[in-house]
């Protein structure tokens, strides 16, 4: 078993796999910014480590980090999510300086971040894809070309894409125009890549993605799927497991094609093969994450299993625990992605000092965060300050106790999304789990709201709820 980690990481997924560390016996080590000083990850880690003034280079050098776990005796480094976790040349100097990088090998990770590399991959494995590019696009003259030949409307990717980067939807020729070089120098931009491709745009389809594990022994088994359809601007809000609007046939379906697609590419450790539902229930594959999650949280509470811990005992060459047939899944788990913006105001960040934190509580509530009273939230990093994860045996419980935990919670001093996840609640669509990647869109008048006016609405609607739910 591996004895000590670097985590390569801050906030509340450092804070997670500082916890993983705890209970498995294995040493911490926290590194941080100047600007992280006082963050939460330093003050739970067994060690932590000072990258430096400037907020992002530290968290983002791979050297630094690497020298760094040698010298504290590490003998691994967890990268997280985000930063270098899908830096395949990261995890290539790791291996190549005798440190166990927690993830799959560095050729695995450089051809699923590759989109056009995973797509063909796939397509070679016999699992679909979305109908699109054969490779990147040479410029917009074939785009033109190639749009005819798909039907409008398209999507444009930055081939080196994530976190809901990069992407434009086109709807005619002119909009392909327009948005081409835009999309280039995005990329150019976001990923330091100027490579694009193209797909078929899905119109409002489910995002369904499958969580896999893949130990170092040739295993690989699936621990169901999460439905990641609430999202804005491609980035995901809300996220459930399993999904609520698939069938069994569906589930089994998606699932087999998540452990094909693992296996054609020797994948190893965790990993997400994310999947688009079109209206008529096909599903496509889009792209593989080769790290843990954000929203691996939900599959925790209906599986019981613990992803990070799963991910250490597989860096440190251990079979999988269990068979496939030995995974169950119970009831529903949501997560609400608490970010520190305004949904009123465009989803503006809102950065400062947290007056007030009180975690909520009580049966089937889980909080990842890194935030407490007192913290104040730096303006240099990602914009999500809190995950709440609910779990119930149905759905309707589940959204009701979503409801009871978002207004348990309590934090003062900056705006946060939690209002307008209570106004998702409310709907009957998502109520009745009806909803696609088109819903944040389809519904502005949820983006309207008093803050003071909330409570007292909230407590009528949820009365409502109950009481059609009880049939009275
Ligand atoms: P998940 O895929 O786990 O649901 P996100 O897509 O929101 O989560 O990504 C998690 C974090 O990683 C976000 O902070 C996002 O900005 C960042 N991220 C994801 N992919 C990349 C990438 N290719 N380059 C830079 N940052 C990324
Ligand atoms: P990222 O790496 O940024 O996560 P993805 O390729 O996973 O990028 O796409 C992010 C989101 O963008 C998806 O969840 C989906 O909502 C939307 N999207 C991506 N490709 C398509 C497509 N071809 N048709 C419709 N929606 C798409
Ligand atoms: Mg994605």
């Amino acid at each position: 078993m591996l004895q000590k980690i670097l985590i390569a990481n801050r906030g509340e997924i450092a804070v997670r796999i500082i916890r993983a560390c705890a209970e498995m016996g294995v040493l911490a080590v926290a590194v941080h910014s100047e600007a992280d000083r006082h963050a939460l990850h330093v003050k739970k880690a067994d060690e932590a480590h000072s990258l430096g003034e400037d907020p992002l280079a530290g968290y983002l050098n791979p050297h630094k980090l690497l020298n760094l776990a040698l010298e504290t005796g590490c003998d691994a480094i967890h990268p997280g999510y985000g930063f270098l976790s899908e830096n395949a040349e990261f995890a290539r100097i790791c291996a190549a300086r005798g440190i166990r990088f927690i993830g799959p090998a560095a050729e695995v990770i450089h051809r699923m971040g590759d989109k056009t590399e995973a797509r063909a991959a796939m397509q070679a494995a016999g699992v679909p894809v979305v109908p699109g590019s054969e490779g990147n696009l040479a410029g917009l003259e074939e785009a033109l070309a190639l749009a005819e030949d798909i039907g409008y409307p398209v999507m444009l990717k930055a081939t080196s894409g994530g976190g809901g980067r990069g992407i434009r939807r086109c709807d005619d020729a002119d909009d392909l125009r327009r948005n081409y070089q835009r999309v280039v120098s995005e990329a150019t931009k976001a990923f330091g890549s100027a490579e694009v491709f193209m797909e078929k745009c899905i119109v409002n389809p489910r995002h369904i993605e499958v969580q896999i594990l893949a130990d170092s022994h040739g295993n690989v088994i699936h621990l169901f799927e999460r439905d990641c359809s609430i999202q804005r601007r491609n980035q995901k809000l809300i996220e459930i497991a399993p999904s609520p609007q698939l069938t069994e046939a569906q589930r089994d379906t998606v699932c087999a094609l998540a452990v094909k697609a693992a296996k054609a590419v020797g994948y190893e450790n965790a990993g997400t093969v994310e999947f688009l539902f079109d209206q008529d229930g096909n599903c496509y594959f889009m792209e593989m994450n080769t790290r843990v999650q954000v929203e691996h949280t939900i599959t925790e509470a209906i599986t019981g299993i613990d992803i990070v811990e799963e991910q250490i005992r597989i860096a440190s060459g251990l079979p999988l625990r269990y068979r496939q047939e030995e995974i169950q899944r119970r009831g529903f788990a949501i997560q609400f992605r608490i970010n520190a913006e305004d949904p009123r105001n465009d989803f503006l960040p809102s950065f400062g000092r947290i007056t007030r934190y009180y975690a909520p509580g009580g049966p089937g509530v889980r909080t990842d965060t890194a935030i407490y009273t007192g913290y104040d939230i730096p303006p240099w990093y990602d914009s999500m300050i809190a995950k709440l994860i609910v779990w119930a045996l149905s759905w309707e419980d589940a959204v009701s106790r979503g409801h009871r935990a978002l207004e348990d919670m309590e934090i003062s001093g900056i705006k946060t999304t939690k209002p307008y996840y209570q106004r998702i609640l409310h709907t009957g669509e998502f109520r009745q789990a009806r909803f696609d990647t088109g819903f944040v869109d389809a519904h502005p008048e949820l983006l309207r709201y008093s803050e003071k006016r909330q409570k007292a609405h909230i407590a009528a609607a949820l009365a409502a709820a109950i009481a059609a739910h009880a049939g009275l």
